[in-house]
């Protein structure tokens, strides 16, 4: 029967086990009829280990083959250049950097990276570089940056590539905006995969939520289109759960009419900021959600290029979007004009292309420390705390900013996502001098003293330094962080994406033995097959397969257990199993 197409019957037959009950006891319910067929990409990771990979000569030219973009080994001219970011440290040794033209070359590298057991790593601009990349095969998209607007529908299509100052430059001629962050040359997809806080976020919500459709390379080398109604859990998991289940190489959004912006910033001197801080959290509390602002510390604005005051000194800057008549928006910040004596003020009418002028980021790398953390509240007392906490750290923190949420942040969307932590009432956001191994920088300092306020999470977009997964978990609520940890095993069991924020660091840890008996299960193979394979015990080899089950490293396909015995039926199954997968 062997080659024939199974009867419908036996397909409904097959279907994936999963283990139920503690970890001492699970290994006992694990059918002995039942079929083991290793995850695609498994062994591959196993092989590679946990030392950084090296592809020879050979791999790269195999590689130049496939991709039609720029392929750089590390002895390659342009190599450090594709890969070392914005910020030129720390230093990276990945194993070979990919110029993606397309998604074909974006396909292709994934590919053999699933092949060789690479894990893989994206940039765009290069903004996160603070996460190393060692022994992963780099997929630059920086050449990806077509952007498409379809003003009758009013939705954009935007390559892996795209920053915000490109997708504001087509669509505002449309009368079209998007919502982006407060600085226009931050990738869109990098930003919008972490949720994306935009500075009139109070209005809008969170980016992520404008996402209507995803294209995206999963672990198994396949472009797949997501959307509420193809694949929605992943859908569910891309927005807001960054780079961990697979590259993007398009994405589309949502756009809103070009809003009448009142915006720009106030800036006061730094001897003034107690008085100053105290009255803005009076003051944002009682603001409608059509004004979002934020307020930072900055210990010296000479590398700040700031419009509205001279470099070299300390200053308090408040930033301020208004979407609404400008008289409005006066008649809302005179509190604030009034706190303490102004030395500089840009708060104007402005056109929304103009959005980056309202926060004012830096765009000169330069190499940090950089902490979040979500506060439920801020009080008289969060000031009287954020204020001695930033003047105890002398000069090593160069800006203590706090961002108010509320508003349409705190509102679910319809189609759900795992952008999270939407009760929060400030985001607070340090940056400071990289501390010695092992020391707490000053930011990590200041954000201890505001622990009283603190919500424990963190907006995965303000991880900033903490890369480590017990951190990155802060970025979700516990339910969701369980349920992507489910999804990660499920689209990428082999931990292929692991770098910017992951969900688990290292590949699943096994025993020589599991291993031996991975690479025995390419095939569907029964228990009794792999335990005469190996010489082992029947409940040695279940007990390593219940623990690779959980690795999600092998699927085991359990039968109707009152056809176990079907001789027929078990080579239906077999041949179903070989098709299939
Ligand atoms: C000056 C500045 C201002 C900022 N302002 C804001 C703000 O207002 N609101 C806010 O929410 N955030 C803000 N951020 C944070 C910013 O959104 C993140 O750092 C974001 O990750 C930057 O994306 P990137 O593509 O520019 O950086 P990259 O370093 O190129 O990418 C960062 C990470 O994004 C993921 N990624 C990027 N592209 C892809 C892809 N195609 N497929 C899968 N994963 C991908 C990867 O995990 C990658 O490691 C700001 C950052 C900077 C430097």
């Amino acid at each position: 029967m062997l080659g024939q197409e199974p009867s419908a019957p036996a397909r409904a037959m097959v279907r994936p086990y999963v283990i139920t009950g503690g970890r001492t006891t699970a290994h006992l319910t694990l059918p002995l009829e039942a079929l083991i067929q290793a995850s695609p990409g498994a062994g591959a990771d196993l092989q590679a280990g946990h030392q950084p990979a090296v592809l020879s000569p050979r791999d790269l030219a195999a590689l130049r083959e496939r991709i039609s973009g720029p392929v750089y080994g590390p002895a390659d001219e342009g190599f450090r250049i594709e890969q070392v970011g914005s910020y030129g440290a720390p230093v990276h040794r990945p194993a070979a950097v990919i110029g993606a033209r397309d998604r074909g070359d974006v396909q292709a590298a994934v590919q053999l990276a699933a092949e060789r057991g690479l894990p893989i790593a994206v940039q765009a601009t290069g903004h996160s570089s603070l996460s190393r990349t060692d022994g992963a095969l780099v997929i630059s998209t920086r050449r990806m940056r077509q952007v498409a607007v379809d003003p009758r529908t009013r939705r954009a299509w935007l390559g892996a590539g795209v920053i915000w100052r490109d997708v504001l430059d087509v669509c505002t001629p449309h009368g079209l905006a998007p919502l982006c962050g407060s600085a226009p040359g931050v990738g869109a997809i990098g930003y919008t995969l972490g949720g994306g806080l935009s500075p009139i976020g109070r209005t809008y919500g969170y980016s992520a939520d404008y996402v209507c459709s995803l294209e995206v390379v999963t672990a198994d080398g396949r472009i797949r289109h997501v959307d509420p109604g193809h694949d929605p859990d992943l859908f569910w998991a891309l927005r807001g759960g960054k780079g961990n289940f697979g590259v993007v190489t398009a994405m589309e959004i949502e756009l809103f009419a070009e809003p009448s912006l009142y915006g720009g910033g106030l800036f006061f001197r730094a001897q003034d900021a107690e008085p100053v801080l105290r009255r803005y959290l009076q003051w944002a509390p009682q603001l409608p959600e059509s004004c979002t602002t934020s307020i930072a510390l900055l210990r010296d604005s000479s590398g700040m290029q700031l419009r509205g005051v001279a470099g070299g000194q300390g200053v308090v800057h408040l930033r301020v979007a208004y979407l609404g008549p400008a008289e409005q928006g006066s008649a809302l910040l005179a509190p604030m004009r009034a706190a303490a004596p102004l030395i500089g003020d840009t708060v104007a009418p402005m056109p929304f292309t103009a959005i980056g002028d309202v926060h004012e980021d830096p765009t000169t790398p330069v190499h940090v420390d950089k902490r979040g953390a979500l506060l439920s509240d801020a009080t008289d007392d969060t000031a009287t705390a954020l204020l001695s906490a930033y003047d105890a750290t002398g000069d090593s923190v160069f800006c203590v900013e706090l961002r108010q949420l509320g508003g349409a942040f705190s509102r679910r969307p319809a189609v759900g996502s795992c952008a999270g932590h939407r009760d929060a009432a400030y985001l607070a956001f340090t940056v400071s001098a990289p501390a010695a191994d092992g020391a707490a920088s000053g930011g990590q300092r200041v954000l201890g003293a505001l622990r009283p306020w603190s919500t424990g999470g963190v907006a995965m977009n303000f991880l900033g330094s903490a890369n480590d997964p017990r951190d990155v978990a802060s970025a979700w609520d516990p339910d969701s962080h369980r349920r992507l940890l489910e999804l990660k095993h499920v689209w990428d069991p082999a931990n292929l994406f692991r770098f910017g924020y992951p969900l688990l660091a290292e590949p699943p840890k096994v025993s020589p033995e599991a291993k031996a008996l991975l690479s025995r299960c390419h095939d569907p193979t029964s228990i009794a097959e792999l335990a005469a394979g190996l010489g082992l015990p029947l409940g040695v080899v279940r007990v390593l397969l219940t623990d690779l089950i959980e690795a999600g490293l092998v699927t085991a396909y359990q039968l109707d257990p009152e056809r176990a015995g079907d001789t027929q039926l078990l080579k239906e199954v077999l041949h179903e199993l070989r098709r299939r997968l």
